[in-house]
């Protein structure tokens, strides 16, 4: 199981992203991003974006 912490990107915030591949998991992350901490979708999804993210990843 891969998961992200979204502490681990600084936010005072205890939500833990869960997935079975590094899309699900980045996909999970972007759309918390956007929906709880009113992060901009397009610059979270950009091939720079979805690296960061993926950079993130730990698995569980
Ligand atoms: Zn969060």
């Amino acid at each position: 199981m891969k998961v992200i912490y979204c502490r681990d990107f600084g936010h005072d915030c205890n939500a833990k992203m869960r997935g079975n591949s590094v899309d699900d998991v980045v996909n999970a992350a972007i759309n918390h991003g956007v929906s709880m901490h009113g992060q901009e979708h397009k610059k979270l999804n950009s091939a720079e974006g979805r690296e960061e993210i993926a950079a993130k990843i730990k698995e569980e």
